[in-house]
Parts: C-alpha cells; structure tokens; sequence
C-alpha cells in the first residue's frame, strides 16, 4: 500500500496483471497435474515423399485441455513448462507415447517415422541422451525410425554442448530435423558441424511461395542447400494445391501441411490410415507458372 492524497491505494496495482499472474498459478499446477497422471494427448500430422506419394512419418504434437481454461495451444503451454521446470516430464511423456504408437502401426505393416519435437532445455540439461535410451528400449521402436526436431534457437544457445549431445544421440541412430529453418538466426556454420538429417523449412516461406518470387526462390535455394549437403528437405505448412504443386515441381523432398492432412488424434490417425497412407498427387498443372 501506499498513502495518497490521504487514502490507502495500491502501488502499481494492475488488475489484469494480478489476474494474469493468478491464472499463470492455477494453469502451471493444472499442468503439472496434467503430466503427472499422463492426461497430455498427442496428435499426429503425416509427412509424405514427393517421390512416391507415400506417408514417410508423422509428427507428435502435444495437446493439452485446461480443466479451467479449456484449449491451450502447444505455443502456450509448452514455453510455460519450460518456464515452470515441466518440461523434461513433458517430453519424456510425448516421447515414449509418441514411440509406442509408431511402434504399434509398423508392427499393423505401415513403415512410419514418428518425429518428436525437443525443446532447448532438452539439449542442455544433461537428461537426453538416457531418456532416449531408455525410451528405445521400453518400446522396442529401432532408432532409425525416430526422428529428433530442434530448432535453430536450440542448438545456438550452446553450439558446442548441442553438437555433443546430439552426436552421442546420432551415435544410437536416431536422426536429427532441424524445425522452423530460416525462422531464427541462423549460422550457417552448425549445418556442417552437427549430426543433422533433415531441415524442416519454415512454413513463412512456403505461405506465399506461388505468389511471391522471392519466397520461391528462397524455397528452392533452400532445397539446393540441403541436396548439396546430404540432407532432406521437407517443407512444412502446405496449405494448397499450387503451393504442392510448386514443390513437386521443384523436386522438393517432403511435405506436411493442412493440404495433405491435418494433425489428428491417434484413433482417428488409425481408422484413416489405410486411406491416406499414400497420397496421389493429382497435379493442376498451375502452380509452376503461376511462380
Ligand atoms: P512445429 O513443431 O513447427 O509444428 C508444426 C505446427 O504447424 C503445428 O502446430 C501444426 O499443427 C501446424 N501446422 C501443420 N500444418 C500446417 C499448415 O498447413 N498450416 C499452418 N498454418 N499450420 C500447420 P501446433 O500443433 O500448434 O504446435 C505448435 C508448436 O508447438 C510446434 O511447432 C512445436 O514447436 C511446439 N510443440 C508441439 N508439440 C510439442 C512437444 O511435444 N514438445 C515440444 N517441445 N514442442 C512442441
Ligand atoms: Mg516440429
Ligand atoms: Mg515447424
Ligand atoms: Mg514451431
């Protein structure tokens, strides 16, 4: 409190702020209880070959439903378990659920990858490298069919402890993706150095990629990079037929976007899969000259 004109007042009260700071509370241990008794859904989104129209593997993403706030988006919660220390718990439960179910369709015939995604502190914590050992024992998935997203954020926050961790994670062979590429800050200089398989391009560039010369023509230096160092490039967030068009035309390696299949909850994942296992890209024969 402090004493004003006489009356009694708050000093820098902020209604908003306080309701934010009490909602923050409740939604951490909601959270927290949530991990703990393992209420955390997953959905999966496929990834497709631009080669034979065939599902590749599918991407967890976590989803979460607050008893008080109902959905919160992934781009909420995530960075407040990281905030709140949950997120060790939360990837250990992503991953060995994620695994499990990849685990269960190859064992139905379907050759999938599942793709997990990590967050920094996952790097640089110590922890990653047990639980992936771990992870792969329990579930019996060979390490050839997970795939470990970072982002560039990631691995920049310590290039030299990433690049350790990540080779001793390689070494078990389990493959790298680096998420959201051409999003951060970018050194070109870790494409060369860490142990890395795939880059994930940024879906801000395959947006407008028919419409905007330059977005194309960053998508397809991007494309030419990542042939010339070994590396698979999938494009993320397609959204259209010109835009698949556009990256079939320019041999782009693999897509995952709404255009081919929303992310989806495991059991619906399963029912569709007979289906959606392979894709037939139907060209329109537009996008390229749209560009
Ligand atoms: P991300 O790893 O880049 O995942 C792709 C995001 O794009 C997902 O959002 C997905 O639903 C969305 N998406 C897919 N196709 C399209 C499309 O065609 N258009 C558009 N506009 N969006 C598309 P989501 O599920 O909301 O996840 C957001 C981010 O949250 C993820 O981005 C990832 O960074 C993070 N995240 C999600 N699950 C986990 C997790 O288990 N662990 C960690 N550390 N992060 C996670
Ligand atoms: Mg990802
Ligand atoms: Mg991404
Ligand atoms: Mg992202």
């Amino acid at each position: 409190y402090t004493a004003k004109n006489g009356k009694l007042t708050y000093a820098n009260y902020d209604p908003k702020l306080d309701k934010n700071a009490l909602s923050q509370l409740v939604m951490k241990e909601e959270l927290r209880e949530a991990i703990a008794s393992g209420k955390l859904d997953i959905h999966y989104q496929p990834k497709y070959s631009l080669i034979d129209g065939k599902m590749t593997g599918l991407e967890a993403l976590a989803r979460w439903t607050s008893p008080s706030a109902g959905f919160v988006p992934p781009d909420v919660f995530i960075p407040l378990a990281e905030r709140v220390g949950l997120i060790d718990e939360l990837t250990a439960l992503v991953l060995k659920g994620a695994t499990q179910q990849c685990q269960s369709w190859r064992k139905m015939g379907y050759e999938l990858s599942i793709s997990v995604n990590l967050s920094a502190i996952n790097l640089h914590d110590g922890t990653l490298v047990q639980l992936i050992q771990h992870t792969l024992a329990d579930t019996g998935l060979p390490p050839s069919a997970l795939i470990l997203e970072v982002t560039e954020g990631a691995v920049m926050e310590n290039a030299s402890q990433a690049c350790e961790v990540l080779s001793e994670v390689r070494a078990l062979g389990v493959r790298f993706s680096v998420d959201d590429y051409g999003a951060g800050y970018s050194s070109l200089s870790y494409l060369n150095r860490l142990p890395i398989s795939e880059l994930k391009l940024d879906r801000a560039f395959i947006k407008d990629v028919c419409t905007s010369k330059k977005d194309a023509v960053i998508v397809a230096a991007t494309l030419e990079l990542a042939r010339n160092l070994g590396l698979v490039m999938v494009a993320e967030g397609v959204e259209d037929a010109a835009s698949l068009d556009f990256l079939t035309s320019i041999r782009c390696d693999q897509v995952q976007g709404y255009f081919l299949c929303r992310p989806l909850p495991a059991l619906e994942l399963e029912r569709r899969l007979p289906f959606i296992f392979r894709f037939n890209p139907v060209p329109t024969g537009s996008a390229a000259n749209d560009s």
